[in-house]
């Protein structure tokens, strides 16, 4: 086995979803990282169920005095998604026709795999420059680690390339994510007599009639480099009555929406509480309310940044965007301009025989080996 494959059946090899402790994969990141002479520091939180989680930072030609500046920061997830135990791949990764199977093999652990071996590649003495690798936590369950990181602002990054499976394509943009919970009030009454109660089913239809409008309205914001070019909107999930012979008292439902990264995310929040207003400029009685959850902004590096060019030479592949969250938004938040790219397609990602193929895993780590020699030496 070469070098980048043990490394990564090492990596499957530790079971690391999101709902266990990443402990036990950072103690062996920490190792590789100390036999490659960088300094480490674990930056380790409980997560909501009481969970040490821990985000692990390692560096090298920079130390902990203060928070360190740094040319460069590869950033990868620890964490996987859940798999199901009667797929006997999850945890031991397995080759076959040019593919490496296993849960996190795509998704992020690949490009992990890719990071140490090229650090480990490069000839380090010709290093000028500070570079570090930022190993996170909780990924896969709302960015919570590198929020974590965002907040604490252990070091500023110049640069950020950012691992999740693109294909090896660069990603220089991504989508906002933002979460609401609309809850109507209506009054419980007999069916046969609706006018002794109100029913909150036809006042959240009457709402979700002028949220479909903000969402039409949301498309003349154009952001062209997006597919779709705009903020889009989407109720989800809706719930509320409790018979078929009474009037609803209750109906909620949820609103999600990706904003386009010029356009923050209270920007339809505000939108949504003026058509909360309207309504109850219409019927006094009406009762609304709109408890915002997630606000995760997007990111953007400009597409002539040296970062993206350096990426674009690379892979020989034009950058791109996509519609989703990453963790590239926190290292923004660092101060870096940011990258996102790794091995693998996120098409197969998240599903039982998740794989990686093996040339683009090699390549990532040659890309990986180009980005930190160019910026760092
Ligand atoms: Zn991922």
């Amino acid at each position: 086995m070469t070098d980048i494959k043990k490394t990564l059946a090492q990596l499957v090899a530790i079971d690391s979803v999101s709902a266990r402790s990443n402990a036990p994969i950072v103690e062996y990141l920490e190792q590789r990282c100390a036999a490659l002479n960088m300094v480490t520091k674990r930056f380790a939180y409980l997560d909501e169920h009481g969970i040490e989680k821990i985000n692990l930072i390692a560096l090298a030609n920079a130390d902990f005095s203060g928070p360190p500046n740094v040319e460069l920061a590869l950033v990868g997830h620890t964490d996987t998604v859940p798999y199901d135990p009667n797929w006997a791949e999850a945890t031991n990764l397995t080759e076959r026709d040019g593919k490496l199977y296993g849960r996190g093999s795509c998704d992020t652990k690949g490009f992990i795999a890719a990071a140490l071996t090229a650090v480990e590649t490069i000839d380090r003495s010709q290093l000028r420059k500070p570079l570090a690798l930022i190993f996170t936590a909780d990924e896969e369950v709302g960015l919570l680690g590198a929020k974590e990181l965002a907040q604490l602002k252990p070091i500023n990054p110049r640069y950020s390339i950012v691992g999740e499976p693109t294909s090896l394509k660069p990603i220089r943009a991504g989508k906002g994510y933002s979460l609401a919970e609309v809850i109507v009030k209506g009054r419980e009454a007999h069916s046969a007599y609706p006018a002794l109660g109100a029913s909150a089913i036809f006042r959240a239809a009457r709402l979700i009639t002028r949220l479909e409008a903000i969402a039409d309205d949301l498309k003349q914001e154009l952001h062209p480099a997006f597919d779709p070019p705009f903020t889009t909107l989407n109720i989800g999930l809706i719930r509320g009555g409790t018979a078929k012979n009474v009037l609803a008292g209750e109906c909620r439902f949820t609103l999600e929406w990706r904003p386009i990264p010029t356009q923050p995310s209270s920007h339809v929040l505000n939108l949504v509480k003026t058509a909360i207003a309207d309504e109850q400029g219409h019927d006094p009685d009406f009762e609304g309310e709109c408890n915002a959850s997630r606000a995760d902004f997007g990111f953007e590096t400009a597409s002539d940044s040296p970062l993206i060019s350096l990426m674009e030479e690379a892979t020989g592949i034009p950058a791109g965007t996509v519609a989703f969250g990453t963790e590239a938004a926190q290292m923004t938040t660092l101060g870096s301009e940011s990258v996102v790219i790794g091995p693998g397609d996120i098409r197969d990602a998240h599903r039982t025989g998740e794989f990686v193929p093996i040339d683009e895993l090699e390549r990532c780590s040659q890309v990986l080996q180009m980005a930190i020699t160019r910026l760092c030496g």
